[in-house]
């Protein structure tokens, strides 16, 4: 039976932990109006940031695809975890220590697949880390690394590994923690062999690969010795629930601060090139595994990066000058444009990867070839241009014809004109030769496509409804109890009355002291999933006051004004229509009666109105 947490713990958790810090590993923010942030959802996939954090009511929430919640619910989504779990994961980090309502910290919870894969990698990656260093069959391993340039911290620094080579050894000290059969090998640290499980990096160097938060997700082993029955120099942790080669970067964990804080990122190609360049001084270095950099990739280094129109992040790419590379290089400018356009290459003359030029040259050597980066497009370019003859006619025609597709595949059209310059240069023909190749083809395209279409007006009604709910969930204290006695009918949206009845089956507004818990019992108070969503957004979305004043009780009291004046202009737009539907000879006593009420309704939307207009000139 698994415990239950005490809710003064799971309070205090909230509490003590920040919301934006805790975003903050996975997506870099940045402020987006008065006490939010903002950047690029991690839940979906985005070119301008639309997911905001905003701290001061421990929440957050996605206009983009409507995830939204507290500081708990976005580490279960981000990281698959269980509420407990979450809780757990957090009050580690705060340095809480949870009490657990049946039986204390003691009883036997139910721990969820990912801690256990976690602690099952935690625990090898520990083993093998102490092998490199102790256990004499290691010696390669250690040689393989100050061959290398890397000494003892070094390796400590990245948590270098060494797997015994009899396949069993880790199976015992797995064992020995606790971790199961069966967790070991959905971790991908066991593969089965005829005479059962063994050690599936057995006799080889080992990285662990962490993710973003640290957690060790995965392995990187090297071949060592010439027996190994696995030909591959690398070998990596198979897809797990874990491990997701399409997603994971070797060096994320140390780098994502430094991608951050420089909005530059350095791809390189394998492990001991991402050791070079940190330990040379380029902090940003990652490194795909076992795979070709692809889009899910880009997305998690666009959303540190935060990339988006006023922000450029840099991405530098580290290839091969060889073929290999640049068909890499080739297949990242046909991937995505608008990284293209943010994308660079460092190539080093001579082929030397970063590990061997900083063995060679040294620290410095690294960080200049960094520096030296050229946008992806050119050496792009100039790679196609540079397999034709470019002294012959033809040979430059041919060139122009294999390049103009290329230019013509960039959708920024701000970009086509600097390339076109750019062909025309690197081949020594006319810009207006090229332009007119490169347009043959975007003309074409063009012409195929819909014109956008107009986004539809906001309905004002709504939006003052919604400015005043947004009031009544951020700023309970402004409203106060003139909230709380505006007619339900006022709210002309069936979500907006239902956020209404959740304010006040939490007591209302006149009592509420804000915050989360307000958030919170709002929440709780709510009918579906659809108004949860709702009070998610409406929590963190920003207060549009006038001018871009501070809200205060003056901007709180016109808006409720401005509510209850658009309900009256209703109600008399409804008096007039039965008005006139009416025979003031033969009705007359109902006429007169209705008469009077519309003097009583236009006379209180002028009250309204004077009170209204402070709010919205
Ligand atoms: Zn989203």
């Amino acid at each position: 039976v698994a415990g239950r947490i005490r809710d003064e713990d799971i309070a205090a958790v909230r509490e003590a932990v920040r919301i934006d810090e805790v975003i903050g590993q996975y997506v870099t923010l940045k402020p987006g109006g008065a006490g939010s942030l903002k950047g690029l959802c991690p839940f979906h996939d985005e070119k301008s940031p639309s997911f905001n954090v905003r701290p001061a009511m421990g929440h957050f929430h996605c206009f983009g695809c409507g995830e939204g919640g507290d500081v708990i619910s976005f580490v279960r989504k981000i990281d698959g975890l269980t509420f407990v779990e979450a809780v757990e994961r957090l009050a580690d980090r705060a340095g809480i220590r949870l009490t657990y309502a049946e039986g204390g910290p003691t009883v036997a919870r139910d721990v969820g697949q990912r801690a256990r894969l976690l602690a099952a990698n935690s625990a090898a990656a520990e083993y093998y880390r102490q092998q490199l260093h102790t256990s004499a069959a290691a010696r390669d391993g250690r040689q393989f690394l100050a061959d290398r340039g890397f000494d003892r911290d070094a390796a400590d620094t990245f948590g270098i590994g060494f797997a015994p080579r009899d396949g069993e050894s880790l199976i015992r000290h797995l064992c020995g923690r606790g971790i199961s059969d069966e967790d070991a090998l959905t971790a991908g640290l066991t593969a089965t062999g005829q005479r059962g499980p063994y050690d599936r990096f057995r006799g080889r160097l080992l990285w662990p690969i962490r993710d973003v938060s640290g957690d060790v997700v995965g392995f990187g082993a090297r071949r060592l010795f010439d027996d190994d029955r696995i030909e591959a120099k690398y070998l990596n942790t198979p897809e797990t629930p874990l491990y997701r080669k399409s997603t994971v970067l070797y060096g994320i964990d140390l780098a994502r601060k430094e991608i951050a804080r420089t909005s530059q990122a350095v791809v390189v190609e394998g492990y001991t090139d991402v050791m070079a360049c940190h330990l040379s001084g380029v902090g940003t270095a990652v490194a795909t595994c076992g795979t070709a950099f692809g889009e899910d990739h880009g997305k998690l280094l666009r959303r540190l990066l935060l990339d988006d129109a006023q922000m450029r992040g840099e991405v530098i790419f580290a290839f091969d000058g060889d073929e290999a590379g640049q068909k890499a290089a080739l297949r990242t400018f046909k991937a995505d444009d608008q990284f293209v356009a943010q994308t660079y290459v460092a190539v080093e003359p001579t082929g030397l990867d970063p590990c061997e030029l900083r063995q060679k040259s040294g620290d410095e050597a690294v960080r200049e070839l960094v520096a030296r980066r050229v946008p992806l497009y050119r050496f792009v370019l100039a790679s196609v241009v540079g397999r034709y003859d470019l002294d012959r006619a033809d040979g430059r025609i041919d060139a122009l014809r294999a390049a103009a597709p290329l230019v013509a595949s960039v959708r920024d059209q701000a970009k086509i004109g600097e390339y076109v310059r750019e062909v025309a240069r690197m081949i020594g023909l006319d810009v207006e030769v090229v332009r007119a190749e490169v347009e043959k083809i975007t003309g074409a395209s063009r012409r195929g496509r819909p014109a956008s279409r107009q986004a539809p007006g906001r309905d004002r009604q709504l939006q003052v409804e919604r400015e005043l709910l947004k009031l009544a969930i951020q700023r309970p204290a402004l409203l106060g109890p003139e909230f709380d006695v505006i007619p339900m009918e006022a709210f002309t949206d069936p979500a907006y009355r239902a956020i209404v009845a959740g304010v006040a089956a939490a007591g209302g507004v006149g009592v509420a002291a804000g915050g989360e818990r307000w958030v919170e019992s709002v929440t709780a108070a709510a009918g579906d999933d659809a108004v949860r969503a709702l009070i998610s957004a409406l929590t963190v979305e920003d207060l549009h006051v006038p001018a871009g004043g501070e809200p205060d009780g003056r901007y709180a009291s016109a808006l409720v004004a401005r509510t209850q004046e658009l309900h009256v202009s209703r109600e008399i737009t409804e008096v007039k229509a039965k008005l006139e539907r009416m025979n003031p000879v033969t009705q007359v006593e109902e006429y007169n009666r209705l008469f009077g009420i519309l003097i009583g309704l236009e006379q209180r939307r002028q009250q309204l109105r004077s009170r209204g207009e402070n709010g919205f000139a």
